[in-house]
């Protein structure tokens, strides 16, 4: 899939569309989540024009792919959540659901989150 200029957060990273922002470096931008689904919910999103984690995990530098995990690490840390402990995840892809073409992960955070998988019914 090649990559679409005009999603909306390459419109945020070209700062045509404002955020809510509480962290930026070199490779990085993270932003709260504008539909929260958890009292925590920060968007993380590589600078680099990624569709997603398969794109990126194959084409972004080492130096990418450092800066990326650790904004993931210091932006929970940042928003308090390591203690009580936090979700990331990332939609990859139409079976789930990836809605913005440009990587993201999410971080969820600031209540009890459940477990992601229900056990099996008995
Ligand atoms: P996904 O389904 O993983 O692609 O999630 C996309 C996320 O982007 C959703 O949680 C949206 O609420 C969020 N989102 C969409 N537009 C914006 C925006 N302008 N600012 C912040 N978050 C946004």
């Amino acid at each position: 899939m090649a990559y679409d200029k005009d999603n909306i957060f390459a419109r945020i990273l070209r700062g045509e569309i404002p955020c809510n922002k509480v962290h930026e470096d070199e490779h990085t931008l993270a932003f709260h989540d504008i539909n929260p689904q958890t009292p925590v919910h920060v968007l993380v999103i590589p600078k680099g024009d990624y569709v997603s984690m398969d794109d990126f995990s194959a084409n972004a530098s080492e130096a990418e792919i450092a800066g990326f995990v650790r904004a993931i690490g210091l932006v929970a840390r940042q928003l308090g959540v390591v203690e009580n402990g936090y979700r990331f995840l990332a939609n990859n892809g139409a079976d789930a659901h990836q809605e913005v073409p440009h990587l993201h992960v999410h971080i969820f955070g600031g209540k009890n989150l459940g477990r992601m998988i229900k056990p099996p019914e008995k």
